[in-house]
């Protein structure tokens, strides 16, 4: 019997993940994929707004403003990347001054740092910009994150600290019975509490004890474009257009890494898994970046992705305790800002049930992030001391991103490793460079089918069924 179920393990399950195993509880989370973050987590646009944007009175706009106040201690603590790199909102016409002009009012109504650039100021700080933008608005306190590495780290120390992570487990029946019956695709848990953070399906989720819900959520993807490292960066800073009903509009936003992220669209769909991208999406997105930057270098895209907003019928986060059903929590609707206030939303959260419930507090919490090293963050003779002690780290396996055969045997072997290739390229990048895996795609499948003993057949892309190789077509007979 579990104290705590969190079903879905997006950045939001992740962190309350984390904050829960401060407490003596007994918590696990059921994750339907075959790896954490790999909802809308895995696939937005990494910034953690300065909180200027969401209206008055929502929960968005106090946990925005927040979430953006904690993250960076937090980073620091879980030794992850944060650059309070700043953004503009750019203007281009008078009707869209007015709108940036009600922008700024807000954003100093909350306290928010903000002051209004003409177009020669902002040409100082972002040369690229394009002759049509009249006044912007400079938010200082915003930042960027690699969003799945918080969302990783958050959980290996909630499984530091006792919390049961269980991948590949679909929820698909809950039933309220003196305590609450989980039943996944392949198992049944026990619960005295259920904390619903499924992303998109988390008003399934919820309608599965409750068929009266008076939310639904729709999907609202999002496209966009990936540039290459670029010599000289395109924008130093975010770069957003004044939003419109449809949300912040379609952005150009610099990485933690060095890329550069043109999009997202807004459009609705149907089919809430379908993450493909499209031609009209695409086009848009290049009709759009072109009116805040000149000369966008097209020609150095590597990749194009898409991403899906939970949108809510009510246009702001529903984080409450069910009130037909004691102890289950709706954590939903978290779209946009929902990456900038994940660790308020995750406090809130934990507020609510500890008032309730009063856990014991552990009395020793230690947070012990995760040191491995980056050998491209090094120095050359820091470098050779680590491939004198390990040769794996003088191995390269990924040339576009400088990636080591020991930095990927790493990510294998931490508490909450990678298990498919695209695990590890997310926890470290081999993959995300030019070629996209091209050479390095083979050798990351030979090392995980060697560290995870496993055939190189049963090795995955991604999620289940991705197998790469079906079967051999040399024996080792035919061979010699
Ligand atoms: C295009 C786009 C751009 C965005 N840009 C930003 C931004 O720049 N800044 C910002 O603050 N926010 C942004 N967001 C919003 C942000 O990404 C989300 O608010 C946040 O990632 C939501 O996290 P989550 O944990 O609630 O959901 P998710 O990350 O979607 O996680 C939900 C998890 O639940 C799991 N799950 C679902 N159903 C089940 C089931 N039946 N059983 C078990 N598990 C289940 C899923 O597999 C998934 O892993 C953007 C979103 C998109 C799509």
């Amino acid at each position: 019997m579990f104290d705590v179920i969190i079903i879905g393990a997006g950045i939001v399950g992740c962190f309350i993940a984390k904050d829960l195993s401060r407490y003596d509880l007994k918590v696990l989370v059921l994750e339907k994929g075959n790896d954490v973050a790999i909802g809308a987590t895995m696939a937005n646009s990494a910034i953690i707004h300065s909180g200027h944007d969401p209206l008055d009175g929502t929960l968005k706009a106090k946990l925005n403003l927040e979430g953006n106040k904690m993250y960076e201690s937090i980073c620091k603590e879980l030794n992850c990347s944060f650059n309070r790199i700043g953004a503009y909102v750019l203007a281009t016409s008078d009707e869209e001054v007015e709108q940036l002009n009600l922008l700024f009012k807000r954003a100093q109504s909350r306290d928010i740092p903000c002051v209004l650039h003409n177009k020669d100021e902002i040409k100082k700080h972002e040369p690229h910009v394009s002759d049509e933008v009249v006044l912007g608005l400079w938010l200082p306190s915003t930042g960027i994150i690699y969003p799945w590495e918080v969302a990783i780290a958050c959980m290996e120390q909630a499984i530091l600290h006792g919390v049961e992570l269980k991948l590949n487990q679909e929820v698909i029946d809950i039933k309220k019975e003196d305590i609450y019956q989980v039943i996944t695709s392949n198992n049944q848990y026990q619960t005295k509490c259920i904390v619903n953070c499924a992303g998109v399906y988390a008003d399934e989720i919820y309608k599965m004890i409750d068929p009266s819900i008076n939310f639904s959520i729709t999907a609202r993807k999002g496209e966009y474009f990936v540039l290459d490292h670029l010599q000289q960066p395109l924008v130093h800073h975010v770069i957003y257009p004044v939003p419109s009903s449809k949300g912040k509009g379609v952005l150009i936003v610099p990485t933690t890494h060095g890329n550069t992220l043109l999009g997202p669209t807004s459009f609705e769909i149907d089919d809430k898994s379908a993450i493909n991208n499209t031609h009209a999406g695409l086009n848009y997105v290049k009709d759009q970046v072109g009116k805040l930057i000149d000369h966008i270098p097209f020609d150095k895209v590597i990749r194009t992705f898409a991403g899906n907003r939970p949108t809510g019928t009510t246009h702001d986060f529903i984080i409450e305790e069910a009130k037909l059903f004691s102890d289950f929590y709706n954590v939903a609707a978290i779209e946009s800002p929902g990456l900038a206030s994940a660790p308020a939303i995750s406090k809130m959260v934990v507020s609510m049930y500890v008032n309730k419930h009063n856990p014991e507090e552990k009395k020793e919490y230690v947070i012990n992030a995760n040191h491995d090293p980056k050998l491209n963050e090094l120095t050359i003779e820091e470098k050779n001391e680590f491939v004198k002690k390990n040769p794996q780290y003088g191995r390269m396996i990924c040339r576009c991103e400088k990636i080591t055969e020991g930095e990927i045997v790493d990510a294998i072997h931490r508490l909450c490793g990678a298990t498919t290739i695209k695990g590890v390229k997310k926890r470290v990048r081999p993959g995300m460079g030019r070629c996209q895996g091209g050479f390095c795609e083979p050798l990351v499948l030979d090392i995980l089918a060697r560290e995870l003993h496993k055939t190189e057949e049963e090795i995955l892309l991604d999620d289940l069924g991705s197998n790469l190789l079906v079967e051999r077509t040399k024996h080792d007979d035919e061979e010699s």
